[in-house]
């Protein structure tokens, strides 16, 4: 299951971590047999960080469509968040729009000029893989901050003092968050399983939840991230609209054993003036090692979701003039 051969064995044959390989895509936890790994839960800190009565805000990644059953529709889930204690949520799409109009602008002015093709950041599996084994490479991975990121830095910014939870499909995430320069953006880091574990001993009743409404102003490009190709697709329309004309081929793999080739041919010039997707999970993030629905019938609800936003090109976002002031924070 390990893309990066990091898991071996002992001298007395019991399974071993390399954490120096490990970018904790989660997939040993998914794929082992016997359930023998889990990752860190912050349940405990969520919840006191709840009870303290300190603001604490989900932003939940689109992945979430359909994860939680048809009970749960989109336009439940900020209710049914409140009724756990968060003060309110928003969708990480958000942060993704403003993602992919970095990400278009960076293609625009780095490809091929100052660099034979650029990769996606998004996914900081694929990420750390890329710069790990691909050290080359790495300047061409783009520089954009996470949806993860943008969107924690927007909901601190509006919201002084506040924490927030980020909840998602995603292990690597937990890492992405831990790092000195992201902390003070994200607080805490969930997964879909574990919030699912917190609406069960809470109590949530989803059929007994009114709908509150259409979620946030994402639009459908952002909210299509959660499925593979839907991260370049995105980028591609956003570079459509700024330079109409402008040819963007494009070339994607989703697992990491699957982007260890894609990386391969690209240093030897195969995809130069492509823009490179790279996924850890299968499928993308609806493969997630904190999902609980299969890939196939996620995407299928993804799509539906996506089709039904009233904005679809991430140029329309309510939130682009945030952008620049979120960058500068990046320095
Ligand atoms: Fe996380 Fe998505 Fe990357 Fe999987 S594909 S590691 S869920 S960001």
């Amino acid at each position: 299951a390990c893309g990066l051969d990091a898991i071996g064995s002992d001298s007395l044959g019991r399974a071993e971590i390399d954490h120096n390989k490990c970018v904790s895509c989660g997939m040993c936890l998914v794929n082992c047999p016997f359930g023998a790994i889990a990752d860190k839960g912050q349940i405990f800190q969520t919840i006191h960080a709840i009870k303290t009565g300190v603001p604490v805000y989900a932003a939940v990644a689109p992945a979430f469509v359909g994860q939680f059953g048809k009970d749960l529709t989109p336009e439940r889930l900020r209710s049914a968040l409140k009724e756990l204690g968060f003060a309110d949520m928003v969708e990480v799409a958000v942060g993704a729009d403003l993602c992919t109009i970095e990400e278009a602008r960076d293609f625009l002015n780095e490809v091929p000029q100052k660099q034979p093709f650029m990769a996606t950041s998004c996914c900081p599996a694929w990420a750390s893989m890329a710069k790990q084994l691909y050290p080359d490479l790495a300047p061409y991975i783009s520089m954009a901050l996470t949806p993860m990121v943008l969107t924690g830095r927007l909901l601190k910014r509006k919201h002084p003092g506040c924490k927030v939870v980020f909840i998602g499909p995603c292990s690597a995430k937990k890492l992405e968050a831990s790092r000195t320069e992201i902390r003070s953006d994200i607080d805490f880091v969930l997964t879909f399983e574990e919030v699912a574990g917190m609406f069960t001993a809470k109590g949530v009743d989803f059929k007994k939840i009114a709908p509150d409404g259409e979620l946030s102003n994402a639009t459908a490009d952002g909210r299509g991230f959660a499925v593979s190709s839907g991260v370049a697709e995105a980028v591609v329309n956003c570079i459509h609209e700024m330079e109409p004309g402008r040819e963007v081929k494009v070339a994607n793999a989703e697992s990491l054993r699957d982007c260890r080739k894609l990386l391969d041919e690209a240093r030897k010039g195969v995809y130069d003036g492509y823009l490179l997707e790279g996924m850890a999970c299968p499928g993308g993030c609806v493969g997630g090692a904190g999902t609980m629905q299969s890939p196939t019938k996620a995407k299928g609800q993804i799509l539906m979701t996506k089709k039904k936003s009233v904005l679809k090109n991430s140029l329309e976002s309510t939130y682009k003039e945030d952008l620049e002031v979120l960058e500068e924070r990046n320095g």
